[in-house]
């Protein structure tokens, strides 16, 4: 199983630098409806589903649309963006009562944080006491 809870054979290849739209990214087919996945969110610029896998009762990835394969990649222009995947992560957390009792955000980048689908998402964790500090 993947880092993002996806079955193996939904892996991308290992040298994920070179991605376009056009080659195989899993969340990109998810934004695209390629994929199916059960949807918590979506606008314009993001889209929120919940992991196949989930590490917690609550456990939601929220997307980029657009293709960006690491945090690695990301510049200034994308301020906002990471904002409002922060934002809609926030108030998905609020809509599952998880205010009170807690929840984590969680962006992995590289092979020691498991990082596996190379297209960025940010984990929504809750529902559980989670420990610290994580695995
Ligand atoms: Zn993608």
């Amino acid at each position: 199983m993947s880092e993002a809870g996806l079955p193996s054979s939904a892996s991308v290849p290992a040298t994920p630098k070179v991605y376009t739209q056009k080659m195989s990214c899993i969340f990109c087919e998810v934004v695209a409806g390629r994929v199916p996945a059960q949807k918590a969110y979506e606008d314009d610029t993001c889209l929120a589903f919940h992991d196949l896998h989930p590490q917690a009762p609550v456990h939601i990835l929220v997307v980029p649309k657009r293709h960006i394969t690491s945090l690695l990649d990301v510049g200034a222009t994308e301020d906002a963006l990471l904002g409002s995947l922060v934002r809609v992560a926030r108030d998905l957390a609020r809509q599952h009562k998880l205010d009170e009792r807690g929840f984590r955000l969680v962006f992995n980048t590289g092979a020691d944080a498991g990082y596996s689908v190379f297209h960025i998402h940010l984990h929504l964790l809750g529902g559980r006491l989670l420990g610290w500090p994580p695995g």
